[in-house]
């Protein structure tokens, strides 16, 4: 073997679960392959189908090659130089005729934290602090919870502690069967092997469910309940807790602040009335109740069925309570544990492509951390925090007249997806930095053909805080950038100073000086086992879980905070009288862009569907395998028909991967009022039957 087909150490492009994978280059781009990396430190040599299949998109035919302009409603090829020029003079033009605010920047959970960082400066330097990431529409609500809660925006623990000491896994909202397989197989499935409970609150019955039904156990028990009534269900799990004096009295009196408003939010709450709602037994919650509240160590996972609601902070709030009540935070094996989405969901967030923080977490409205920052940066950051990206996508062509998009796919990916169509074309100007001709870029006026995930070298953030390195494999196609070149080049084209970096290793080392809880990484010291976050100074090695003496508030205090239940905005009626749901599968990512284009993964689950319970389906006359038509009022799909009981009765799920048939032509654009994530987990909605197919 010669040196240069040596396989190089990476992670895996998808999930958040940050897999370490090796790839050989192979003699041509085209041979680039998946070898196992044995000692990989968070999954040692286990891959899913995904992982297995990532290096089948790098060379794919349909790979943006060449800058791309638009002409006359026509893309045409375009020199780099030209495609800078347009790029540079429409954000100067629209900066002069409009202001800063009138540009809208979309950093992308798919990029690494280098360019993530670069490209939040980039706005921050252009003047405004519209900028903003997918995790909006997946974690935003729960990052808002846990850092006004605990501290930190992130997972509370680590999977390798939480699999040695954790008793009971509470799953709430989350499919790590199916969207974090080997978190799910390694950590999860392997802690109830040896004894562990498993208690998992879905309204769908989906490979987590099957995973965790382990002969000969009765470690596992499935609450499913009516999507969005989640705030009840753990209103009666935390009002059981109090009423049997299973509450950790100690840990409240001393780590916790807020405990007399839990209670007087729960005085006359009635916990059988709940249960109906929830259309869940009392007596099952009361059951998981107490493994949970009897728990050595119980550790909480939230996923985007919490998250995905209008309520979505008081969702996982009510979770924080019930940790904090139950004295399971701040020890191995417990905790509330958000899993992430993507592969640097978490890492994006870190370096502050949000509009309300800047690198580290640290508030664009507090003076001092302005400051500091703008210390290091060398220019005045704007005070006030910008727009999320719905926001931004809402007020294309009225405040907002251009947008950057690095990445990102907003057609697919935001709510209300006609709607969004309809604004991107009131934009003046789009430019799209990607790797395929995405929904999205098609109303791009400038195209930036980016370079894939094994091309290039940078950080990644995993679910449980874990800096790693990705490493470049080789270059496919000569004309392409790498994301963090074109940044650093438009940077320098429009502000001269300030984004002129050799390597991503350069910007990290700025990055490094302004975010306090990377400040003690090097790529060096990140080595091949990478890091937790917090590392304050170098050597330190980083927490694996969080706040064993104090909680990182203001107080130091856990914050505890009773909530009621709230409805979805959107309920079944005469004319939409089913609630529509909407998850991810295994063997598809987010919108698609990558997963479609796998064979493997495509041959899985070439077409979108849609689970209708065998009672419904017989009240709708509807045979399994048949296309319906889904109607809300927002757009309509046809889909074929799962009859299948593994959803709840009044209840359709269906998913968001498909360009022909999305999930998100349906959901309902509605918002948190604090964190702004959409509602993607619950809207009203009605079948058809007998449509062509
Ligand atoms: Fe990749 Fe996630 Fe699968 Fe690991 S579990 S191989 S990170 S998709």
């Amino acid at each position: 073997m010669t040196e240069e087909q040596e396989a190089v150490k990476t992670i895996c492009p998808y999930c958040g679960v940050g897999c370490g994978i090796k790839v050989q280059p192979g003699a041509k781009p085209g041979d680039m392959r998946f070898v196992p990396w044995g000692d990989a430190p968070v999954n040692e040599g286990r891959i899913c189908i995904k992982g297995g299949a990532a290096t089948e998109v790098v060379d794919h035919e349909d790979r943006l090659t060449d800058p791309l302009v638009k002409e006359d409603g026509e893309f045409r090829e375009a020199s780099w130089g030209e495609a800078f020029d347009r790029v540079v003079g429409e954000l100067e033009r629209i900066r002069e005729e409009h202001g800063p605010d009138a540009m809208g920047f979309f950093g992308s959970s798919k990029t690494m934290n280098e360019e993530n960082y670069l490209l939040q400066k980039l706005a921050r330097r252009y003047g405004t602090n519209n900028v903003d990431n997918c995790t909006r529409m997946c974690h935003a609500s729960t990052v808002w919870a846990l850092r006004t809660s605990l501290g930190a925006g992130a997972m509370t623990n680590s999977m390798a502690d939480l699999e040695e000491a954790a008793d009971v896994f509470w799953i709430q909202g989350a499919n790590p069967g199916e969207q974090h397989p080997i978190a799910n197989s390694q950590y999860f499935r392997q802690a109830v092997l040896e004894g562990a409970t498993v208690i998992q609150v879905d309204p769908h019955a989906n490979k987590t469910t099957r995973s965790f039904q382990i002969e000969e156990t009765d470690r596992h028990m499935h609450l499913q309940l009516n999507p969005g009534t989640d705030i009840p269900l753990l209103n009666v799990v935390i009002k059981t807790v109090l009423e049997n004096g299973w509450i950790d009295e100690e840990f409240v009196a001393e780590r916790t602040e807020g405990f007399e408003h839990l209670e007087e939010t729960l005085a006359d709450f009635d916990r059988e009335e709940a249960a109906e709602q929830c259309g869940v037994p009392l007596e099952d919650i009361e059951l998981a109740a107490e493994k949970y509240a009897m728990a050595n160590n119980a550790a909480i996972f939230t996923g985007m069925g919490m998250s995905q609601h209008t309520c979505g902070v008081d969702n996982v709030q009510n979770e924080i309570n019930l940790a904090l009540v139950t004295g399971n935070v701040g020890r191995p094996g417990t905790g509330v544990n958000p899993l992430r989405g993507q592969n640097n969901v978490q890492g994006t967030c870190d370096v502050g492509a949000m509009p309300n923080v800047l690198p580290g977490y640290q508030p664009v409205d507090d003076d001092e951390a302005r400051k500091s920052v703008e210390a290091v940066w060398g220019f005045e950051v704007p005070p006030e925090p910008g727009l999320t990206n719905v926001e931004i996508t809402r007020a294309a062509g009225d405040t907002v007249a251009g947008l950057y998009i690095m990445g990102e796919n907003p057609v697919m990916s935001e709510p209300d997806g006609n709607r969004v169509e309809e604004r991107l074309r009131e934009l003046e100007f789009i430019v799209a930095q990607d790797i395929f001709m995405t929904e999205t870029a098609k109303y791009a006026d400038v195209i930036l053909p980016a370079t894939t995930w094994a091309e290039r070298g940078g950080t990644v953030t995993n679910t449980d805080r874990r800096v790693q390195r990705m490493r470049p494999v080789r270059k496919v196609h000569g004309n392409t950038k790498h994301d963090l070149e074109i940044v650093s080049e438009v940077g320098t084209r429009l502000f001269g100073e300030g984004f002129d970096f050799e390597d991503p290793e350069d910007v990290f080392e700025e990055l490094r000086q302004v975010c306090p809880s990377y400040h003690g990484m090097t790529y060096d010291l990140l080595g091949e086992e990478g890091i937790h976050w917090p590392c304050y100074e170098p050597g330190d090695e980083g927490d694996p879980y969080l706040y064993e003496e104090s909680f990182d508030t203001e107080s130091g205090l856990g914050h505890i905070e009773g909530v009621r239940h709230q409805p979805p905005r959107e309920t079944p009626d005469e004319e939409y009288p089913m609630i529509l749901t909407t998850a991810r599968l295994e063997e598809h990512y987010n919108t698609g862009t990558m997963s479609r284009r796998s064979p493997t993964l495509n041959r899985q689950h070439p077409e979108n569907f849609v689970d209708i319970h065998p009672n419904d389906a017989e009240r709708y006359g509807v045979s399994d395998g048949e296309d319906v038509t889904i109607r809300s009022r927002r757009g309509e799909i046809t889909v074929r028909a799962n009859v299948t009981e593994a959803i709840k009765e009044g209840s359709i799920w269906t998913t968001p991967h498909f360009a022909a048939a999305s999930a998100n032509r349906l959901t309902n654009d509605v918002l948190d009022e604090r964190a702004k994530i959409p509602e993607y987990k619950a809207a009203a909605a009605e079948i058809e039957v007998g449509v062509e197919p």
